[in-house]
């Protein structure tokens, strides 16, 4: 006997995590996410940080653990979008889709929110902010500190 609405959302969030293209070795870091934690998996040889899931590429999957980080990084490049290329994203328009260099070394896709376009730099710090996506995961996304 388990805890049968904790297998369900589970569930749930792996089905939403494959619609989106995700892997499941993923999951703890969406975990991590629903309780405002961006985690990364890191090497406790060398303490190299990953995203996604992976092994370090000196000490292969022995010493993968998922840790905390600090959420924060730094803009490295981004685009504005001005059109909508479906239409469920029409009342979205325009926004902004990034790549952010985080402290801890990996690169992350994703939006940059609650900020005027006109003052986004390469280079400017940002901190995660977890957002609900529509697919129903919480996800991050990054204000400008
Ligand atoms: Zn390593």
């Amino acid at each position: 006997m388990g805890d049968t609405s904790a297998l369900d959302a589970q569930q749930s969030k792996l089905n939403a995590v494959l619609k989106l293209g995700g892997d499941p070795a993923d999951l703890p870091f969406w975990d991590g996410c629903e309780v405002g934690q961006f985690m990364l998996h890191r090497c406790n040889v060398c303490q190299r940080a990953y995203w996604p899931a992976s092994r370090c590429i000196e000490h292969g999957d022995e010493s993968m653990v998922w840790v905390a980080a600090s959420g924060r990084g730094t803009l490295h490049t981004y685009t504005i979008m001005h059109r909508a290329y479906i239409p469920s994203m029409k009342d979205k328009v325009p926004f902004v889709v990034g790549v952010v260099e985080l402290e801890e070394g990996p690169f992350y896709h994703s939006n940059i929110i609650d900020c005027d376009h006109d003052s986004l730099r390469v280079g400017m710090k940002l901190m995660a902010k977890m957002a609900l996506h529509e697919s129903g995961l919480t996800v991050p996304m990054f204000v400008a500190v």
